[in-house]
């Protein structure tokens, strides 16, 4: 990996990109690390390179590709964080600080699972182009792990499963997610990888490929004469998602490898409409399984149309289309989103709601177990999407239930809660919600308040803390009847 490798690739995202400070920040890195040399033995400037190249593929900013390249002169060499706040200014300076902290962790075992996953939660919450830096050194990292001891590569690979994979998914960089679990898997369960890839990279090769080429010969003669300009592409997964599905499912590869899979990219909204329509003209649609996630996108900001046809020779086909931008937003997420939002600039302040109750909930807990149980609850795993009847949008965690959603509108709607309508049938308050519901919430005005039992089935900490709050004073409220003079 070369420095010019790199402005290449930034030039590619940002023809007006300093250049200058580029390489000024490779000098600088280059002179810091020296003749130090990496465990495999190739020079240390190397892994600072790699770390940046990646970070310029995700269309990360000038800043953070420069913090990239400079990321382990604080820790590893004789030059300060004073030194590069100097010569690079605050904003570099500020986001090597960041990795420089999260790389020091002195824990063991869960101790030190937990303070990590803390730590990685803060940073994020901080500035989110850490975590961006963080990943991309990972993942060179993991790129080299066959040189360390069998238990070293282990611990990593499983850290990298349980805390890296999962936040990148978070912030829809799915590109370095998948690339990371893949590495993880090789490590983690070398069998089942081995096997995993000879069926799909080998054995299943030939037949998907001639397979996406009839599907392209038919549809690029429709694409042809509507004037759409194209690019059909043959969607390779990755294997530790196969494997997942099939451990999740109990069943065999060729049970899970049943769908073709294509993804076609076309430069406008309305041309993706209209592809789905050649689509549909084609080949019959499974009515279930079309999508529309550019009307309504997925929670974490996801757009595409998807449906499956059954193609030719009847084979059930998955298609993606989509236009160039939601492309490399589906791989780079949070990275390119922003790139596109400013066209190169980094306005980073702008931060998804979650990162903010990260914060919130930190302000609110002392104990590193009570803290990382919350996020987890309330950020970190797949959330919903559900509408209210005036419309409006809600953002909950995976099954959450009506009484959920009630406290998220309103405490007092919380509060007076009897039951809900969901897409205008009655449900209970416990019925976890599906992503799209449209939920309304029936209330009786004379209700006392809400029952302890909801803590059962309630998802959200803020509706516990609600139910709580209004529970534990309506019993004050009764004891000081019984006893009066009673002080709280
Ligand atoms: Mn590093």
């Amino acid at each position: 990996m070369t420095i010019d490798q790199i402005i290449h690739k930034v030039q590619e995202n940002n023809p007006k990109a300093d250049i200058a400070l580029l390489e000024k920040a490779y000098e600088f890195a280059a002179r810091a690390h020296g003749s130090q040399k990496r465990r495999a033995g190739a020079p240390y400037i190397q892994h600072s390179l790699h770390t940046a190249f990646v970070l310029a593929q995700i269309k990360a900013d000038l800043s953070t590709i420069m913090a990239g390249i400079l990321h382990d002169v604080p820790e590893d060499t004789e030059y300060t964080l004073e030194d590069i706040k100097k010569e690079f200014g605050s904003d570099v300076a500020t986001l090597v600080e960041g990795i420089t902290k999260l790389s020091k962790i002195k824990y063991r075992g869960v101790e030190r699972y937990r303070e990590n996953l803390r730590k990685m939660f803060l940073a994020m919450a901080q500035d989110i182009r850490v975590i961006l830096i963080k990943f991309c050194d990972r993942l060179h990292n993991l790129r080299t792990l066959d040189v360390l001891p069998e238990e070293k590569r282990r611990r990593i690979a499983q850290e990298t499963m349980e805390i890296y994979a999962p936040i990148a998914g978070l912030l829809g960089i799915w590109r370095l997610k998948w690339q990371m679990e893949d590495i993880c898997f090789k490590y983690l369960y070398p069998e089942e990888y081995k096997k995993l890839e000879y069926k799909y990279e080998v054995e299943k090769k030939t037949e998907r490929n001639q397979y996406t080429q009839r599907v392209k010969n038919i549809l690029s003669q429709r694409l042809n004469e509507e004037g759409i300009a194209y690019n059909i592409e043959d969607r390779l997964k990755p294997l530790y998602s196969i494997y997942k599905k099939m451990q999740k499912k109990d069943r065999k590869f060729d049970e899970i490898y049943d769908v073709f899979a294509v993804r076609i990219i076309v430069p406008t909204v309305s041309d993706c409409y209209k592809t789905m329509g050649i689509v549909h003209s084609l080949w019959k649609p499974k009515s279930d399984r079309i999508k529309d996630y550019i009307a309504v996108p997925k929670p974490n900001g996801y757009r595409s149309l998807h449906t499956t046809v059954y193609g030719p020779e009847n084979k059930p086909t998955e298609f993606q289309i989509r236009t160039r931008e939601m492309h490399e937003e589906s791989l780079y997420g949070i990275a390119a989103h922003w790139y596109y939002k400013h066209k190169g600039g980094s306005d980073y302040k702008n931060q998804p709601k979650w990162i903010q109750e990260i914060l919130n909930i930190q302000r609110q807990t002392e104990n590193t177990n009570d803290f990382i149980n919350k996020v987890k609850l309330d950020v970190f795993q797949d959330r919903i999407f559900v509408f209210s009847p005036k419309g409006d949008v809600f953002d909950l965690p995976e099954d959450a239930t009506p009484i959920d959603f009630a406290y998220l509108v309103h405490t007092e709607v919380g509060n007076k809660a009897t039951g809900a309508l969901v897409n205008d049938r009655m449900s209970s308050l416990d019925r976890p919600l599906k992503n799209g519901d449209l939920v309304e919430i029936v209330t009786e005005k004379n209700r006392k308040g809400p029952n302890t039992d909801w803590l059962e089935f309630a998802k959200t900490n803020r509706a516990k803390e609600k139910i709580r709050q209004a529970t534990k004073s309506s019993r004050f409220e009764q004891f000081k009847r019984i006893i009066p003079g009673m002080k709280k």
